[in-house]
């Protein structure tokens, strides 16, 4: 670290130079006139310092000052001591950007740094390979000019960016790409962008396994029930051991049947392209037909189940998930709430959008399953469930479902007192809100 000189120096030397100056005024019996002379002469040393100092500082290409004396050393040590601590940081700086780079070249991921303006700032090597990103012709080209998929546009304008998406790769429409935004710096954005071909193919996979194997079970099965029925149907049987069995086996057939059915609306739901926006669903006959359906479900228990519904309300989305999605709810209430209870359903609008709720006294869920209740086959009491014959995959169908209508589910539960289970649909699928624009 650098401590400037002691001034006392620099003024004592003046004061010398005063005091000589006063002193040889008197030597010559004129003092005014060679105070003048003395004035005049150190204003023009002044001067002259101060134009050798610009010339330095504009024109000159040597970073070390040139010698001056008294209070312009001072000066001149001073600025030299600036420009070598600002010399540092600018080479720590580059440095830094230079050790960022080279991270970034070494990621496994395309990495684009983009502007508020969308307009792309830097991209490192996989961008420009994997993304067709031209390295430096597109440098301040928008990006949104250059990713031209719609999701993306959409993702990249919405400003939330909490999730990723999946798109195919700009380059080969084979691959799918991960594209996730990150704030970045000030007012720039950081965008990575991952091959994630092969997990989606896993997941298509997955899906169509699942599908598949559904499927194929489905025949067999409803032969074996076909059977059973005809078998437990007769009478003829006398053996009372041959007869339980048979009258087991029915109920097994038929639950692993609902499973069956059950595991393809998944499925279904799962690969389902129908747009939303395509057709309306009259949410009033739907729920008229589940509450006939649930008053038939409700003969054992004797609820007092109440529907609450807006008749006007009418949804964009596909009915056969809507109706999915509310039957499941409403029958699960039902299974899981202790005879007599009070059950709710409403269907009303709030503010622009649409709620859906059901609403029991049943015994309530504790806190810590809430978060995996839509997984599949999460059970909260696996002997109960079973009993009730549930496959386990009802919440799940429902998470889906909203999950294609862009809502999901909100549950509400506390021991002893009852559950909420309810979502909300956004007003851009309420019929009505259609109309007005
Ligand atoms: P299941 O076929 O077992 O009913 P679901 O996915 O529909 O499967 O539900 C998952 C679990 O959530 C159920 O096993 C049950 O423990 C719990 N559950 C669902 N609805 C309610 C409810 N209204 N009250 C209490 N528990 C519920």
């Amino acid at each position: 670290m650098y401590y400037p000189r002691s001034w006392t120096k620099s003024i004592l030397r003046l004061f010398i130079y005063i005091a000589l100056i006063v002193l040889l005024g008197i030597y010559l019996e004129n003092v005014t006139l060679v105070l003048l002379i003395a004035t005049v002469s150190l204003i023009i040393f002044n001067y002259l310092h101060l134009y050798q100092l610009t010339k330095w500082l504009w024109e000159s290409r040597k970073m070390s000052p040139p010698s001056a004396p008294g209070v312009w050393e001072h000066v001149y040590e001073g600025i030299y001591y600036l420009q070598r601590r600002n010399r540092n940081k600018r080479r720590n700086l580059g440095q830094l950007v230079k050790r960022f780079r080279e991270g970034s070249e070494a990621l496994p991921d395309a990495v684009v740094v983009v502007d508020k303006e969308a307009k792309i700032v830097w991209c490192n090597r996989h961008a420009r390979i994997e993304m067709g990103l031209k390295w430096p012709d597109d440098s301040g080209r928008r990006i949104d000019n250059l990713i031209r998929h719609p999701k993306f546009i959409d993702y990249f304008h919405s400003g939330e960016y909490q999730y990723p998406i999946e798109i195919p790769a700009p380059t080969n429409p084979n691959k799918t790409f991960e594209y996730r935004i990150m704030a970045y710096g000030e007012d720039q954005l950081l965008l990575i962008v991952r091959d994630v071909s092969r997990v989606s193919q896993l997941e298509e996979m997955r899906k169509d396994f699942v599908a598949n194997v559904s499927h194929e079970l489905r025949t067999p099965l409803t032969v074996i029930n076909g059977y059973l029925e005809v078998l437990t149907g007769d009478g003829d049987e006398q053996n009372p051991f041959v007869n339980k069995a048979m009258t087991e086996m029915g109920t097994q057939t038929k639950r692993m049947q609902a499973l069956i059915e059950d595991l393809l609306i998944l499925s279904r739901i799962e690969a389902s392209a129908e747009r939303i926006y395509e057709n309306t669903i009259d949410m009033t006959a739907m729920l008229r037909q589940v509450e006939t359906e649930a008053k038939t479900l409700n003969n054992e228990k004797q609820h007092n189940i109440s529907f609450k519904v807006d008749n006007e309300l009418r949804i964009f989305g596909v009915e056969t998930e809507m109706r999915s999605a509310c039957s499941n709810l409403i029958f699960n209430a039902i299974y899981y709430t202790p005879p007599g209870g009070n059950i709710k359903v409403i269907w009303k609008k709030r503010g622009n959008a649409a709620c859906f709720a059901v609403v029991d006294n049943g015994d309530g869920i504790e806190d810590k399953h809430l978060r995996r209740l839509t997984e599949r086959f999460y059970r909260v009491d696996k002997a109960r469930s079973r009993k009730t014959g549930g496959s386990g995959l009802g919440l799940s169908i429902v998470k889906h479902v909203l999950n294609h209508h862009n809502s999901f589910l909100n549950i509400e539960s506390k021991v002893g007192k009852g559950s909420e289970f309810s979502f909300i649909l956004p007003p851009e699928l309420i019929y009505e809100n259609s109309l007005d624009s």
